[in-house]
């Protein structure tokens, strides 16, 4: 799939504390929902032993999002911490089980679904990171859905060919494919729209169709097979540029305007909305949050007094910075809505570092909103070539994403070249490599508010040595190469699973201990997800 700004890099819009938890697994839920038609009483989710989601399925936001999902909420909703009641008193039974099944990734979903007409659905799915996810099968058939179209799976038994040819012939689709398992064949159809019933009633008329299973999108742009983007990779935007020295801005609304089919008003206006989102969440954490199951109290409201009496050491702006980050993270910490940028757990550094800077310099949001999308292109070459998933990248992937793409938005603001902001994303990932993920309490708290200002703070200092043309000797894509290669040398006790690091300290330990007796007094003993 080609990767998309508003898909993969800003957003989504969420609540909740971890992205490649909550949201994903939201959307996996709403997947698996249609899957059922919307109607199941039991749920079955198996993780593998070996992977994150057992010792972090719970803390990290995995049951909230999931059952959110089932239920078809968004990821936004607000209802979302109740969704596993929610989801009790719809009459559903959940059951989380952890297997040995080897998966390769460590975000993998495996769900079983029944109703009680004694109809069963599998889907097994992974969280790739930043709320993406990708289905990888269904039913026992391999396929491969992001959730970027409207899908119609016809199943057939045979005369599958004959069905593709068909509706191929059709026109107005984007895909047929022919899934093939156990003597069973499936036709996936992915366009724009679902098959509606007349044409399928049409098509009945000469190959027995047994059943219809339609799917709904859940991202916010939608994919067309004629997509082509003008670049994917630091190099090829720099050769596209061909010394014209086009503001980054610009490059990432050229992209998006070609991956979305859309024009660049929609494009800024979009970036826009989401800037406001950010504003609003920003001054709600400034003005003070609540919520039980959390490490961190209210820290942002103290910041803000001794900044505004003047009795902060003199930081200039770096001190709004560190203001907008903490507030940015404790709304993310009481369930408030954030935007994951490039994820829920580092959704601070960036837009704490360019709303603060740009509010310094009393820039308007369409300014905002174009720093935004500077920095959205630094996250489309990591997402394309690699991952935001800490699971897989340690929190180099989370917190020194968000680092490169803060430092070249703050070149952005500054006017400064296309050629600085990319040697300002590098400088600044490359102080972030080799970053662990070990949150404490398995709650995305701490160290992450320290890791979020640590990226905002970098960024800051990157951008500048940038417009001072400091020379960052090594390449965006080769530092993200290395990002890459570092991320395969770690340890998976270092990357998210909460075995490694701060996460095991008998502080952390001990915190984790008083949050789960506290839960599990409000929960009660009828709790659906234990
Ligand atoms: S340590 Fe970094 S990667 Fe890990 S949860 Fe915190 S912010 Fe995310």
């Amino acid at each position: 799939m080609i990767v998309s700004i508003f898909n993969d890099v800003i957003g989504p819009v969420m609540r909740g504390p971890s992205s490649s938890h909550c949201a994903a697994a939201l959307r996996i839920g709403r997947l698996a929902r249609d899957l059922m038609g919307g109607e199941f009483n039991e749920v079955l989710v198996e993780f593998d032993r070996n992977g994150s989601l057992p010792t972090t399925h719970d803390s990290q936001g995995s049951d909230m999002g999931l059952f959110g999902g089932l239920l078809g909420w968004d990821a936004a909703d607000e209802r979302l911490p109740g969704s596993p009641q929610a989801l009790r008193d719809a009459g559903v039974t959940i059951r989380i089980e952890t297997v040995d099944t080897g998966d390769e990734h460590p975000n993998t979903y495996r769900l079983t679904l029944r109703n009680p007409r004694g109809e069963q659905h599998t889907l097994i799915a992974i969280s790739t990171g930043g709320g993406m996810m990708e289905v990888i099968n269904v039913d026992g058939f391999a396929v491969s859905l992001f959730g970027d179209y409207h899908e119609t799976f016809l199943s057939v038994i045979g005369n599958g060919a004959d069905l593709v040819k068909r509706v191929t012939a059709l026109g107005g689709v984007d895909e047929v494919l022919l899934h093939e398992h156990c003597g069973k064949q499936w036709v996936e159809v992915k366009a724009a729209h679902f098959l509606s019933d007349a044409t399928i009633a049409e098509l009945r008329k000469a190959c027995p169709i047994l059943s219809v299973k339609r799917l709904a999108p859940v991202l916010p742009i939608a994919s067309r097979k004629d997509t082509r983007v003008p670049f994917t990779t630091c190099a090829e935007m720099l050769a596209h540029d061909a010394g014209r020295n086009l503001p980054l801005w610009k490059l990432a609304v050229e992209y998006e305007m070609a991956r979305g089919h859309l024009t660049e008003a929609e494009v800024i206006a979009k970036m826009v909305d989401i800037v406001r989102i950010l504003r609003r969440s920003i001054q709600q954490g400034i003005a003070g949050t609540q919520y039980e199951d959390r490490v961190l109290g209210h820290q942002s409201g103290k910041f803000n007094e001794l900044l505004q009496a003047g009795r902060l050491l003199n930081g200039g702006a770096l001190n709004r910075i560190v203001l907008y980050v903490t507030a940015m993270m404790e709304v993310k910490s009481s369930m408030g809505v954030i935007v994951a940028a490039p994820t829920a757990g580092a959704c601070a550094a960036l837009p704490g570092a360019v709303i603060a800077m740009a509010e310094e310099m009393q820039y308007s949001e369409e300014q905002m909103a174009k720093a935004m999308l500077a920095s959205g292109l630094i996250g489309v070459f990591i997402a394309t070539r690699w991952t935001f998933a800490a699971e897989v990248g340690g929190c180099q992937a989370e917190g020194g994403s968000a680092a490169a793409m803060a430092a070249a938005a703050l070149v952005s603001l500054a006017n400064g070249t296309l050629l600085q902001s990319v040697a300002a994303a590098s400088m600044a990932f490359q102080s972030m490599l080799g970053l662990i993920c070990d949150p404490v309490a398995n709650r995305v708290e701490v160290p992450c508010l320290g890791k979020n200002v640590l990226a905002a703070s970098n960024a800051l200092s990157c951008a500048n040595i940038a417009l001072a043309d400091y020379d960052p000797v090594i390449p965006f894509d080769e530092v993200l190469e290395t990002a890459q290669r570092v991320a395969s040398q770690m340890p998976r006790e270092l990357r998210c699973t909460a075995q490694g690091g701060l996460s095991i300290t008998p502080t952390s330990l001990a915190i984790e201990q008083r949050l789960a007796a506290k839960k599990a007094a409000s929960c009660g003993s009828g709790c659906a997800c234990h």
